[in-house]
């Protein structure tokens, strides 16, 4: 490879490696890159803060209301140790005992009322003993009904003082004996068989069976038609069950009770389900405000229900975190809507955040397109004045500086190399006529054709170069004495054969003069020594009458 395209390859490559323009395009992506993965990191911890802060608020929602249903279960608790003890050790009041027997009257009527001091216990309701015997859950032994019921009369005491609360609609103790006691009175007599019927019919009751219910445990049953969920609690006394204990809650009570948890947690809706995902009480008091899921969402929430006992999931702008409640059998699910969300602290943050990145990104788009012009433009006219400073502008090829600065490199490595090395040195022939004859404008397109036609008839190899007025100087390395005459008879029989057109339908021929000296013929390879043998050789071109070419010195 010659020297100059070892240079022009180096600028080539070095010109696509650092393009500046594509510094500035590298460093602007990298800014945006990290202001979005930092924008990106601080929404990451935004979105964990708030989801932590959603949880807070619904662990403590979850809690008040467990604190509130704990309540219940604990009375149920109560009022049944207060029933075995009872059992246990009965009380030995007359009175007691004597209403107690009247039950013998009144054991065979379909329905009847035992009523003792109704200022102080709840009466009994029974029904007789044909009712129980038809009904295979049920079983009047007389051994224990006595005690059973002086223990009733005093539980009813119980639950008399301890009146449901108002989101509890009732506290019943139903006996599998034929008759029960509640808080909740009847209107008349005759409703009882019914009323019996009814609880002892009742999922929550026939569930509390020894064989349904072997750990004894506490059962929350939902009764969707009735908007009722009870609780209820088997009461056994030495190994036999006796009956069961029961609260009923109505949705609206529950709703009472879930609002009053929610307190200053206003945020959001919240909404209690049953284990098996009914909605029972919201705590959102305008209905058309209440959240509804669609079937593919209700799925979706179920599923990850079952997993934890808390969680979160995003349908779509809302916001769902989830927690099972611990005294009872369901879990609180707290919605949040984009719109709430963004009216909040995080909301605002978030839209701050966003707004700084779009102006950011937006502000360094903007810098970006200004240096990117600004650099692309001092990138051009740098390389036009490196241009400049190498050409000449009139014929385009090389000035007499880059000329010479090359034709020494060349030199140079062609002595180390030990190739051949020659120099041309050409004047165009009676050129200032020309310029007379047609103007100066046509002698400048007749000296670019002829800059143009020596271009092309020399070797990829050589250089060629303007240097003074319609003089021109070619440097061919690798090339001895004949080829060197070779190629400039062929310039100058080109230039010769041309008719150049130098003005509209005006053409022109011209004749070139040339010297050619060789590095060959006195092993001198110092350029511009040769350049001077060339130009002595070119002037008895011109002696000898022009459009020749002399390559030795006139034997004199
Ligand atoms: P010869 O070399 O054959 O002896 O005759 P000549 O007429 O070519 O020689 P001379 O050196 O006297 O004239 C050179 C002329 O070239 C003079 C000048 O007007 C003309 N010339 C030099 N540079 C330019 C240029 O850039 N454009 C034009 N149009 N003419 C130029
Ligand atoms: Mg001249
Ligand atoms: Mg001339």
């Amino acid at each position: 490879m010659q020297p100059d395209d070892i240079v022009r390859k180096e600028v080539f490559s070095a010109r696509h490696r650092f393009h500046p323009g594509r510094v500035v395009n590298i460093c602007f992506i990298a800014v945006l890159i990290v202001s979005t993965l930092l924008t990106w990191r601080e929404a990451v911890v935004l979105e964990d803060a708030y989801a932590a802060t959603q949880h807070t608020h619904l662990e403590n929602v979850v809690n008040s209301l467990d604190r509130q249903l704990q309540f219940s279960v604990e009375k149920l608790l109560f009022f049944r140790n207060g029933m075995q003890d009872a059992l246990e050790t009965p009380l030995a009041a007359p009175v007691l005992h004597d209403t107690v027997s009247r039950f013998n009257d009144l054991r065979n009527k379909p329905f009847w009322q035992l009523a003792f001091d109704e200022r102080r216990t709840l009466p009994l309701n029974g029904i007789s003993d044909a009712f129980v015997q038809q009904t295979t859950s049920l079983i009047r032994d007389d051994e224990r009904l006595e005690k059973e019921m002086s223990a009733a009369f005093e539980m009813g005491y119980l639950l008399r003082i301890n009146a449901p609360a108002a989101h509890a609609k009732r506290i019943v103790y139903v006996s599998r004996a034929g008759f029960y006691v509640s808080t909740d009175p009847i209107d008349t007599v005759r409703d009882i068989p019914t009323r019996y019927y009814q609880l002892v019919t009742s999922p929550w009751f026939t569930q509390q069976s020894e064989r349904d219910n072997r750990p004894r445990s506490v059962r929350w049953l939902t009764l969707i038609n009735e908007k009722i969920v009870n609780v209820s609690m088997p009461v056994d006394y030495q190994r036999d069950w006796y009956g069961v204990l029961a609260i009923d809650f109505t949705f609206q009570g529950l709703k009472k009770l879930l609002q009053d948890a929610v307190g200053d947690n206003g945020e959001g809706e919240f909404q209690l389900y049953d284990n098996s995902f009914t909605l029972l009480a919201t705590s959102e008091s305008v209905a058309s405000h209440v959240n509804h899921f669609d079937e593919r969402e209700r799925a979706q929430i179920a599923s990850t229900l079952e997993n934890d006992t808390v969680g979160e999931i995003r349908l779509g702008s809302r916001y769902v975190n989830w927690q099972h409640l611990d005294h009872f059998d369901g879990v609180l699910l707290r919605i949040h809507t984009l719109r709430e969300g963004a009216h909040g602290d995080f909301g605002s943050i978030t839209i701050a955040l966003t707004l700084l990145w779009l102006l950011f990104t937006a502000m360094l788009i903007g810098s970006w397109f200004v240096i990117r012009r600004m650099v692309s433009n001092m990138y051009r006219l740098q390389h036009s004045l490196q241009w400049q400073a190498w050409h000449d502008p009139l014929t385009r090829i090389n000035n007499r500086g880059a000329l010479f600065e090359r034709a020494k490199a060349l030199a140079k490595r062609c002595e180390q190399q030990h190739q051949p090395y020659s120099v041309m040195q050409l004047d165009l022939d009676h050129f200032k006529s020309v310029n007379d004859r047609y103007g100066h404008q046509a002698g400048d397109k007749v000296l670019t054709h002829a800059a143009r036609l020596i271009t092309s008839t020399i070797r990829e190899a050589d250089v060629a170069g303007r240097v003074g007025g319609e003089e021109f100087c070619v440097v061919l390395p690798g090339a001895g004495p004949e080829e060197a005459m070779r190629i400039a008879e062929r310039i100058r029989a080109r230039i010769n054969d041309r008719e150049i057109l130098v003005k509209k339908s005006q053409t022109a021929r011209i004749s070139v003069s040339i010297g050619v000296s060789s590095a060959r013929e006195s092993d001198n390879y110092d350029f511009e020594q040769l350049q001077s043998i060339a130009d002595a050789r070119l002037y008895q071109a011109k002696q000898r009458g022009r459009n020749q070419v002399v390559g030795q010195d006139e034997k004199k």
